[in-house]
């Protein structure tokens, strides 16, 4: 079935606000077995949403519409369809009825355009908006166009979402195939270039697979598309087996969630010391329902005198050794652990930029991780790319990955950097 998406209103061309509806249907869809093939987002110009419901009605057999059917001028998305299929419009008695108890349960009366919401296109099926005063506008084969469905819900998310559930879902069930299953990998400090060329092999070994890397903010995702549940798990295996180490996650959450898991699996608790990132190390592991049970505190050191007296980095070495420097940000991960009596510190520095660090040797996208830990001690460094905000997530996002090396069980705990 080809089916699309059009979403209705300026705002979603401009920085306002983002198209969130196709998002969520295209989530719905996947579970019933079907996709879009295609989504546009119009802004409120009458002749422009004409012209493409003509497109979308060459192009797609299924059409949802979402937005453009309020009360204000600017909401036109009915009359226009109304236009592009040569339907008169009238008063829908039970949309009237609905409309009027609405207003009254709110002890408010309808303004004249509020009526136009009761208005609906002659050969058209109302769906009922129980959450809101927009109805929504159904077509089954409309004139011209056998065999297509056209169907119209609300902007609002809320009220969509309810539309959708009631009355457009059960039409489109058991037209999909299989759904669509996704194998969902996370990686915490694995560059997007070296991943494409460590996978290239085995992308191409399960070519049957839709493979996508997504290089974004806090970490690189690596997802595999199929229909086929046995494709995916081969698939896992092949990838467990050549880039395990580097794995962070598969399927929901971040490097964060598998941290806590392996602490909890442990027994263990962490405290953190960051000034590079700024909090945001302490913000992502307690973004984590349950965090309480392995996470004791963390300690934001800014400036070098915070770093002393908060975190207890001996007097000068920030002077002698630069801030951003090995040796401070294991007197970091250290200091953490003492004085919050953790089994593991945790700590990162760096420079996020813009400027560059003129008094240490630690240029924009530096950033330095170092562990204090039962078995031991170690600490790494690498350059980051991306703006300010990007350093800094990123920076949180290889600072827990670099714990995770040391406590998930494929990998040689007590070895390697301690
Ligand atoms: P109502 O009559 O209930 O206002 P409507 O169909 O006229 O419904 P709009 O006026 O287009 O809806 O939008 C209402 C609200 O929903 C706005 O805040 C708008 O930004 C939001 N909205 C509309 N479309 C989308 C979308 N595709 N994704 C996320 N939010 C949306």
């Amino acid at each position: 079935v080809r089916i699309e998406c059009i979403a209705v209103g300026t705002e979603l061309l401009t920085t306002q606000r983002v198209d969130t509806n196709s998002v969520w249907l295209a989530e719905r869809l996947g579970e019933l077995g079907l996709e879009f093939h295609r989504k546009t987002v119009v802004g409120d110009q009458r002749a422009d949403l004409k012209a493409l419901c003509a497109e979308a009605l060459d192009r797609s057999e299924v059409i949802l519409c979402t937005g453009g059917l309020g009360p204000t001028f600017d909401d036109f998305t009915k009359e226009v369809w109304a236009e592009v299929f040569d339907a008169p419009m009238a008063e829908d008695p039970a949309s009237l009825a609905s409309l009027l108890a609405f207003h009254a349960s709110r002890g408010r009366t309808p303004s004249p355009s509020n009526f136009k919401q009761a208005l609906i296109p002659v050969g058209a099926v109302v769906l009922p908006n129980p959450h809101g005063t927009a109805p929504g506008v159904l077509w089954r084969d409309p004139p011209g166009h056998p065999g297509t469905l056209v169907v119209l819900m609300p902007g609002v998310p809320r009220e969509m979402k309810h539309m959708w559930a009631s009355s457009v879902a059960p039409l489109l069930e058991g037209r999909g195939g299989r759904p669509m299953g996704t194998l969902r990998m996370v990686f915490g400090s694995t560059p997007e270039s070296l991943l494409a060329e460590r996978t290239q092999g085995l992308r191409a070994r399960h070519g049957d697979l839709e493979w996508t890397i997504l290089a974004g903010v806090p970490h690189v995702e690596l997802l595999a598309r199929s229909r086929d549940p046995r494709a995916l798990e081969a698939a896992l295996a092949d990838c467990w087996a050549e880039l395990g180490e580097d794995l962070a996650r598969v399927g929901a959450g971040g490097v964060e969630d598998t941290v806590l898991e392996c602490l909890v699996r442990r027994g263990e608790t962490l405290a953190v010391a960051e000034s590079m990132t700024g909090g945001q190390l302490a913000a992502r592991i307690t973004s984590v329902a349950g965090s309480s049970r392995v996470f004791l505190g963390g300690l934001t050191v800014y400036c070098a005198a915070a770093k002393e007296t908060l975190a207890g980095v001996p007097p000068g070495l920030c002077a002698s050794e630069g801030t951003v420097s090995g040796p401070v940000t294991l007197a970091l991960a250290r200091g953490a652990r003492e004085r919050l009596g953790a089994h593991w510190g945790l700590a990162v520095t760096g420079n996020a930029g813009p400027t560059e660090d003129r008094e240490g040797p630690a240029p924009v996208g530096t950033c330095l991780v170092a562990l204090a830990g039962p078995e031991g001690e170690g600490s790494t460094s690498f350059r980051l790319g991306g703006d300010r905000a990007e350093i800094q997530a990123r920076g949180a996002s290889w600072a827990l990955d670099f714990l995770r090396r040391h406590l998930s069980p494929s990998f040689p705990e007590g070895g390697g950097m301690l």
